[in-house]
């Protein structure tokens, strides 16, 4: 098993393993990702087989601060605003991509525009400072599967794909990361994802929309059916029916005879958020027939959460 302690170590070498064109598992406060040099086309094309990625959905670009950022995209005042007040931090800022930036085609699926991060995990900050490369991350999952929140899922899932599953403990956010693109006027949302829209809009002072999903810009990040486990999922139920599994909120929960997870008992939705892959993953490996889901309110991340569960709940 690939999967080892995170120290400077075993950091030095999961640098010296991207700079050699290898893969490695990242953890991020969001969820881990799949890490590769961005500069270099055929580590990402790795990266797709790997996952089983569609080309057409680009990766998001790691980087270590604002600065280098901006040597890969062209950010107008709103864009900086952003980064200054979520980075380092779960927001993801589409904007054009320089000409020359050194970064591969296959990471921005030949859009020209670029998606690019400064995660505030310890760990991954680490990895960025020690390989001085931009790193392309999706989350290290097999396309459209639940998004890895501990380094024990992406053992499961990815098994010795990586050369190194460095571990960083589980991740403090659980819910990836939001996107926003910055590329003329009006910002869009691409995805709803950690940081709340609220929070968003107060840095930018005024709404936000999010982008209709059949429009040629909206994130692939987007698909119908998404961060899905095998077993089907009955959303809004008020108790679980014989052989379903509960996924339960808030103080007010019924009891179930099978299977149960409690995202948060005393309904926070932080909490839920940052256990809600995890839950799903385990409810995924009951063995029942469905997994029964109770409502979860639509204010601040609870509107991700919900996202999350609606397209891991679409018909196959
Ligand atoms: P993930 O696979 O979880 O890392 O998701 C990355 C998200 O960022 C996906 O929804 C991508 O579609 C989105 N993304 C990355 N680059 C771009 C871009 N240039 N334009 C629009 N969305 C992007
Ligand atoms: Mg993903």
């Amino acid at each position: 098993m690939p999967v080892v302690p995170a120290t400077d170590e075993t950091i030095a070498r999961a640098a010296e393993a991207l700079a050699a064109g290898r893969l490695v598992a990242i953890p991020t406060e969001t969820v881990y990702g799949l890490g590769a040099d961005a500069r270099n086309a055929s580590a990402v094309a790795g990266v797709f087989a790997m996952k089983d990625r569609p080309e057409f959905n680009p990766l998001i670009v790691h980087v270590p601060d604002l600065a280098t950022a901006e040597t890969l995209a062209a950010f107008n005042a709103e864009a900086r605003a952003l980064a200054n007040a979520f980075w380092p931090g779960p927001l993801t800022i589409v904007a054009p991509k320089r000409r020359k930036c050194g970064i591969a085609d296959l990471v921005t699926a030949g859009l020209d525009t670029i998606a690019v991060r400064v995660p505030g995990h310890p760990v991954a900050r680490a990895l960025l400072q020690a390989s001085g490369l931009p790193i392309a991350a999706p989350s290290a999952n097999r396309s459209g599967r639940i998004s890895p929140t501990d380094a024990s899922h992406v053992a499961a899932e990815l098994g010795d794909v990586p050369d190194l599953i460095l571990d960083g403990g589980p991740c403090a956010r659980g819910l990836e990361s939001t996107v926003v693109s910055v590329t003329d006027d009006s910002p869009v949302l691409l995805r709803l994802g950690a940081v709340p829209r609220s929070e968003i809009e107060s840095v930018l002072g005024h709404p936000i929309h999010l982008a209709k999903e059949d429009a040629p810009i909206a994130s692939p990040g987007q698909l119908a059916r998404h961060y899905a486990p095998q077993t089907p999922l009955r959303l809004n139920a008020d108790s679980a029916e014989a052989g379903e599994a509960l996924l339960a909120f808030g103080p007010d929960a019924p009891d179930c005879a099978g299977a149960s997870i409690n995202l948060s008992p005393s309904g926070n939705l932080a909490e839920a958020a940052m256990r809600f892959f995890a839950a799903l993953r385990h409810l995924d490996e009951t063995g029942s027939r469905r997994i029964a889901v109770m409502p979860i309110p639509e204010d601040g991340l609870g509107e991700a959460i919900n996202d999350r569960l609606r397209r891991a709940a679409k018909a196959r």
